[in-house]
């Protein structure tokens, strides 16, 4: 079989044909010209038209390289008069209309890029970072378009720190099938609104059953106007993180009135408080024991955090609820002002709290997905702007489906 012959065979080519292949400073040239009659595409709506209107320049499409030889096609594009879109340029079987390569190059970087960085893309393909930047947002403006949209039970709201913390972006996780739904530009009710209006629309939202997020953030509004047979939750994730941020704030105020000698007993004891006491070593409980016998705040903190914690194994609601009014009574008596915080805290989501025994969210699911875009965002040595960094985040947490090749 000739070459030209294969080439052709692998581009799947119909109404075009290679004329040629050449090497012109070491990369493989494969010429494309128009095979005899055969009607054209519009590029617009790809109806077969039969007027050419005209010849326009040489344009070049990079395609797979062939060991280390680039491949790079060359034809002169045709314009067409289409009868719905009047003179538009052809389509083209090999590439997408704006595309600079060709499909089959543009998919093979787009998988690569949701497991290495795109700086580290580039260089496997010979391209620069601005191309699989290019490549990237194609890809994810054509998954957003044409992925399912099942219906949606169970979905997470959480935010994600860009930048250290300097801005955020929000995150929605469809809880039930572990994918990325949507990413919003900021936390604010403002830009978190869309997902409700737009991404969602009012029919799916009716199907939402149970919402997971933090009581800190302003999304419960939104819920409550979009959603409002839903019940919030608000996750075991998030309370135990501010739980432990309680334990910790104890700890360090504690630190700067110890003396000297008290210090050195206690350094390195935050991670023995953070720990369940159940996966101490022999050595680490009786460190930890002998802070107990001091009977400090630090000591209290850990058994109010301890005692919480058997919050989330009870299964009827009114022993839930009992358990949990004793506890925010013996936090308030602690006289830790982090802890009455927390309480006043828990005191205005009760209902989203106790909702826990009934819809039990695992808090794997929204932590592992955080950690995700949290490697994304390292990898990447932190996306300049949240439009990239965006981006990366749907094309690698969002399942969605890479373009077709013709
Ligand atoms: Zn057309």
């Amino acid at each position: 079989m000739l070459v030209e012959t294969f080439i052709r065979k692998q581009l799947g080519l119909k109404a075009h044909t290679v004329t040629k292949v050449e090497e012109i400073e070491g990369d493989m040239i494969i010429h494309i010209d128009r095979l005899g009659k055969r009607l054209l595409r519009c590029g617009l709506c790809r109806q077969r038209c039969r007027k050419v209107h005209s010849v326009r320049r040489p344009r070049e499409w990079r395609n797979l390289s062939m060991r280390k030889s680039v491949l790079k096609l060359r034809y002169r594009p045709r314009r067409v008069e289409c009868p719905r879109c009047g003179v538009r340029v052809e389509d083209f079987p090999w590439a997408e209309p704006w595309a600079r390569v060709t499909s089959a190059l543009s998919n093979a970087v787009a998988s690569l890029a949701r497991e290495l960085s795109w700086q580290g893309t580039a260089r496997q393909y010979g391209l620069n970072w601005k191309s699989v930047a290019t490549i990237v947002k194609r890809a994810v403006q054509y998954g957003l378009k044409n992925r399912s949209r099942p219906p949606v039970h169970v979905i997470g709201i959480d935010e994600v720190s860009r930048r250290k913390g300097q801005v955020y972006l929000t995150v929605v996780y469809d809880l039930e099938r572990r994918v990325l739904l949507w990413v919003g530009d900021d936390r604010t009710e403002a830009a978190v609104r869309p997902f409700f209006t737009e991404e969602m629309g009012r029919r799916r939202c009716h199907t939402l059953q149970v919402i997971g997020m933090d009581m800190w953030a302003a999304y419960a509004k939104l819920v409550k106007e979009y959603a409002p047979q839903a019940q919030i939750l608000f996750d075991r994730f998030h309370i135990v993180k501010h739980l432990n941020e309680a334990v910790e704030q104890v700890r360090r105020s504690e630190m700067r009135r110890l003396a000297q000698k008290e210090k050195v007993a206690f350094k390195r004891s935050r991670w023995l408080l953070l720990k369940n006491p159940w996966n101490l070593s022999d050595d680490q409980k009786e460190r930890l024991s002998t802070l107990v016998r001091w009977n400090t705040p630090i000591v209290r903190a850990y058994y109010l955090k301890e005692a919480f914690q058997m919050f989330w194994d009870y299964k009827q609601p009114k022993r839930a609820e009992d358990h949990l009014e004793k506890w925010m009574r013996s936090a308030t008596r602690s006289r830790l002002e982090p802890f009455k915080k927390f309480v006043r805290m828990l005191r205005g989501h009760l209902d989203g709290i106790l909702a826990w025994t009934k819809h039990r969210i695992s808090s794997g699911a929204v932590e592992g997905m955080n950690n995700k875009i949290k490697s994304i965002s390292h990898r990447s040595f932190g996306f300049r702007t949240a439009e990239h960094f965006i981006a990366a985040i749907y094309h690698c947490c969002a399942h969605l489906p890479l373009p077709i090749e013709r």
